[in-house]
């Protein structure tokens, strides 16, 4: 079985934690260390539990925490090389495992693969986590979908899943003409639509839950976004759960089972 928990998610800061029977991971550090810490409490864990974060990209949102952190705790961090060179400037005495997209390895008894994502950091990175039968995705922060995402991803049995902005909300907003273009890119972020349609293309029956991540507050709202991934999975008859993962507080553990 593994365990998953969002500590926050929006594009105010981003942190998650996945667990097995044996091993605990958090992916991102993008609030801060304080709210890390009593975030985990929460869940029942404590960052000395940490096998190691794993990192997607540098952009703030997902690694502001990881400064204060460092100086707290001995960490592993896995990350790609490019992403590190970025990172490691914020924790200097962390230990720092390469990871290489299309590559597997193993953290504890968790398979970690990491895929690319399509977004304007320097090497952004999705993963997959495999565990006693049971295969669960964490892709946010991509413009697009990718072959080698339809590829892995195909009959997971869970998923986090960026659902950053609805197209009407992002046009009539008061932002920058130039960051709308950039959100609405391929190197930007997953519209609500674009979420519902990765999961026709990649969902069966095995999948429990899909967790909708990364919602822009000011481009998004949860009731757009759930209405519209419960589109497909009305289409595709999947008895999958559906949630807004909490932007600003840790929400319950979910249990994916095999
Ligand atoms: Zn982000
Ligand atoms: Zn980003």
């Amino acid at each position: 079985m593994l365990r998953f928990a969002t500590l926050a998610s929006s594009s105010k800061g981003n942190a998650s934690v996945i667990c097995s029977e044996s091993t605990t991971l958090m992916v991102d550090a993008g609030i801060s260390c304080l709210r890390i810490r009593k975030g985990l409490e929460q869940l029942g864990l404590h960052t000395k539990q940490l096998n190691g974060i794993l990192f997607t990209h540098e952009h703030g949102d997902h690694c502001n925490g990881l400064g204060q952190l460092a100086k707290r705790e001995q960490l592993q961090i896995y990350c790609t090389r490019h992403t590190a060179s970025d990172l490691r400037a914020k924790a200097p005495s962390a230990n720092f495992c390469y990871i290489e997209p299309s590559l597997s390895c193993m953290i504890g008894d968790i398979n970690v693969t990491c895929f690319t994502s399509s977004h304007d950091a320097c090497d952004p990175v999705g993963y997959l986590f495999e565990s006693g039968g049971v295969r669960f995705g964490y892709l946010t922060d991509t413009g697009r979908i990718l072959a080698e995402m339809r590829r892995l991803l195909k009959g997971i049995d869970g998923i986090y899943l960026e659902s950053n902005y609805d197209p009407n909300c992002l046009q009539n907003s008061q932002r920058d003409y130039r960051l709308i273009q950039r959100i609405a890119s391929n190197w930007g972020h997953l519209s609500n639509q674009q979420a519902a349609d990765f999961i026709r293309e990649i969902a069966d029956d095995k999948m429990q839950h899909i967790i909708l991540g990364h919602l822009s507050q000011d481009c998004n709202r949860p009731e757009l976004a759930l209405a519209c991934m419960q589109g497909a999975i009305t289409e595709l008859e999947l008895s999958s759960q559906l949630q807004c993962a909490p932007t600003a507080h840790p929400m319950p553990w979910l249990n994916i089972k095999p």
